[in-house]
């Protein structure tokens, strides 16, 4: 394997040893499954069996219960002894952090343990040690007595395990070797595996979460390298991107690095993770699965790549020159496709950002306003907002009385053959499917290569959109090709979640590669189930707290646009939440506190909050993040700048206000 996955253009899973949890078996293509985590206080039994069932009959296949303590390690068994007894025999998972003892204790009864290769051994103290050789062997050595125990009871019990690294808690001695990078999360869960294999112990499952999704999709893909390199083989992967938030934001977020990985092949189980009840992120990570059921095999082909031209381990972004405001050191721009419209007044660009005020004759634009419209043969009778532009089919173009702000897209090799064209700015639309069947025609392509006013707008109906574009970006970089790209993706799908993970998976994976000058999205209007929020159903209730009431099909395309372009860091438009999903060990109701501070912070665009429900993780993960609101003991709250500590043991009833003054504090407070 050259690079983390056997294919750049062909979809296959990669080969991974099997892992049994019970009666599960995971890895080795055996379908990916899908996970939870429970929410309930672990030593209220009843409150977890039920939580529980509720995950399982949504479809979960694992249940994960936090044990903080041998007091949870050992109430494991009652909730086990329950579930079961009720019939439920899904495999129970034990979540341990920093206590050796409980994850020993859960490994005797419970089907697996996921230990944090951060905590299990090393206590933190933010330091910065310069180590040795001989001193980071004697690490090695205090891991190795430290954690061989819990593998010896692993293989007495057939207890399955996951060494899970986490971005935000990494040891000291990682950080001080080798930095919060992939190399150091990778290194980190390799010091335990490697054990693990020492002791000829197999049953394992690794992860590599992160809350941001670029760190998290290198992590992995560095860490099947990594196996593949030193051991001739994989274990299986556990995919999820950590505090992803709620609603919209966190269902793009996670789609963006889950959806990332499953493209190339990679993982075999999955957990979304939502700031909402557990049972809700099931239907999620279902859709992001069924995407998979029948790639293997039936794949359209795309021709292999010849030649490697980026690194996938890092983030560089594809060179291109500007036009007008595409390209070059231009954040990626937003076309917001309003062609179905049959006719379009000012009060369609509401849908968009753009909201026409009759009494001062002005436009209000929201941040989230898209930056060009495609109308496609329509022109309008009236004007435009300052920063917005309109493109066209080129007969409608040749009839516009003011080119100024309206430009032409062409199709395929209509731009070359076309008479008139902008002198500025054309759009040249390009089905790389047809690239791929014909061979590698690239004869009118070479025509446009690096013209000034050619802005190329890549599709693919190949089933492998992506790996089919990714093949053409690859192509384009190859021949030195600057032309900035536009991202077209279509969306056949039906339900408002399938087109949020359809859009976020195909082009969020591009955009994390650097690919990308520009997005715009389309569906078939038929095609749209908008989220519904007025319901006694729980599940609608809470997927309808930010995704909007009954928005438009263009409202919903341009929020999901912007979202993309924010969880691939490509463009910044709004707050950005960084919220755990709760467990067991959270010390407020984070649901309510999040849509709280989502209410008073919501328009702090480019401000990073992260609002977690205890430091379990440690300050590492807000590492990311400005502000950071993290529960501290029952009721209190300790407020964070950055990794620092501001405040600590705040009243709960006082830490939104006090979180504010912090903001107001550090200049990065505007009023709404
Ligand atoms: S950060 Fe949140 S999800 Fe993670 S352990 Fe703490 S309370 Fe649980």
């Amino acid at each position: 394997m050259e690079l983390y996955t056997e294919s750049l253009t062909k979809y296959k899973r990669l080969k991974t040893r099997e892992v049994r949890i019970g009666d599960l078996l995971l890895g080795n293509f055996h379908p990916i499954r899908v996970q939870t985590m429970t929410t309930t206080d672990t030593m209220d039994t009843l409150a977890t069996v039920e939580q529980s069932i509720r995950c399982i009959e949504a479809g979960s296949e694992l249940i994960r219960i936090t044990a903080p303590s041998k007091n949870e390690a050992e109430n494991l068994l009652h909730i086990k002894n329950e579930l079961r007894k009720r019939g439920y025999m899904t495999p129970l998972v034990a979540d341990i952090h920093f206590t050796p003892n409980a994850a020993e204790i859960a490994a005797r009864i419970v089907e697996k343990v996921r230990v944090n290769p951060g905590n299990y051994v090393d206590k933190k103290k933010f330091e910065l040690i310069e180590y040795s050789d001989a001193d980071y062997a004697e690490e090695i050595d205090r891991i190795r007595e430290r954690f061989t125990p819990l593998v010896s009871i692993c293989k007495e019990y057939g207890t399955a395990m996951r060494i899970g690294t986490n971005h935000g808690s990494l040891s000291d001695r990682i950080m001080s070797r080798y930095g919060d990078t992939p190399a150091g999360m990778v290194e980190s869960a390799m010091e335990f595996l490697r054990i693990a294999r020492d002791e000829n112990y197999h049953q394992v499952v690794l992860s590599m979460k992160a809350s941001n999704p670029q760190v998290m999709v290198q992590s992995y893909r560095l860490l099947v390298k990594t196996m593949w390199d030193e051991f001739g083989e994989c274990y299986p992967l556990h995919l999820g991107v950590t505090e992803a938030g709620d609603g919209e934001d966190g269902r793009i977020k996670s789609a963006v690095g889950i959806g990332t990985l499953l493209e190339d092949g990679l993982g075999d189980t999955i957990r979304v993770s939502l700031t909402e009840d557990p049972e809700l992120e099931i239907p999620v990570c279902r859709d992001l699965v069924k995407r998979y059921g029948s790639q293997d095999g039936s794949n359209e082909s795309v021709p292999p790549v010849k030649k490697i031209s980026y690194s996938p381990f890092e983030y560089k972004r594809r060179e291109t020159f500007a036009i007008d405001i595409i390209g070059g050191k231009h954040v990626p721009v937003v076309i917001a496709d309003l062609s179905k419209l049959e006719k379009i007044t000012p009060e369609s660009l509401h849908a968009v950002g753009y909201n026409y005020d009759a009494a001062t004759d002005k436009w209000n634009i929201s941040d989230t306003a898209a930056d060009y419209i495609f109308t496609g043969h329509q022109l309008l009778d009236f004007a435009l907002p300052a920063t917005l532009k309109l493109v066209v089919y080129p007969d409608a173009w040749e009839q516009a009385t003011d080119k100024s702000r309206c430009f032409p897209i062409f199709q395929d090799s209509g731009y070359v053959q076309a008479n008139e064209k902008s002198e500025r700015l054309n759009f040249v639309m390009v089905d790389c499917f047809n690239h791929e069947s014909n061979g590698s025609s690239f004869t009118y392509l070479e025509e446009i290569a690096n013209k000034p006013e050619v802005v190329i707008c890549l599709s693919s109906t190949n089933k492998n959109a992506m790996q089919s574009i990714r093949r053409m970006l690859l192509e384009l970089q190859n021949r030195d090709f600057k032309n900035p790209v536009i991202l077209i993706t279509d969306s056949n799908w039906k339900t408002a979640d399938e087109h949020l993970i359809h859009y976020a998976t195909e082009t969020g994976a591009l955009f994390l590669d650097g690919f990308g000058d520009g997005i715009c999205l389309g569906m078939t209007q038929k095609s749209y189930d908008p989220p519904k929020t007025d319901t006694s159903n729980g599940l609608l209730n809470a997927r309808g707290r930010n995704y909007g009431n009954n928005q438009t099909i263009e409202q919903f395309i341009n929020s999901t646009a912007f979202v993309i372009l924010q969880a691939t860091r490509t463009r910044i438009s709004k707050t950005e939440y960084i919220s755990c999903p709760s467990c067991g060990r959270t010390l407020f109701d984070l649901q309510e506190t999040t849509a709280k501070i989502r209410a008073v912070t919501h328009h702090l665009k480019g401000v990073k909050i992260a609002i977690m429900g205890c430091i379990v993780n440690g300050p590492g993960e807000m590492a990311d993040a400005d502000f950071g609101y993290v529960g501290s003991g029952p009721g209190k709250i300790t407020l964070y700048r950055g990794k620092e500590v501001i405040k600590r043991n705040v009243n709960n009833d006082v830490a939104v206000d006090e979180l504010i003054n912090l903001i107001k504090e550090n200049d990065a407070w505007v009023e709404p």
